[in-house]
């Protein structure tokens, strides 16, 4: 029973995650998907509210997903 919630958890999980807003991890601001400031790093897309932002994390990514 307590697997069945946790599989059932981790699918609510996956789908809130693949479907947006995304969280600007820079700054911590929820932005659109559809922004055009975003990065393509190790095979995710990170999305920024701005070029500001954008470049923070071009400087050091592993900085904000660590
Ligand atoms: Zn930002």
């Amino acid at each position: 029973m307590v697997s069945k919630l946790g599989s059932f958890l981790s699918k609510v999980g996956f789908h809130l995650e693949a479907r947006g807003p995304e969280l600007d991890i820079v700054c911590g601001m929820e932005v659109s998907n559809k922004t055009n400031y975003k990065v393509k790093y190790k095979n995710r897309i990170y999305f920024f509210c701005s070029d500001g932002c954008k470049s923070h994390f071009e400087m050091d990514p592993e900085k904000y997903i660590a």
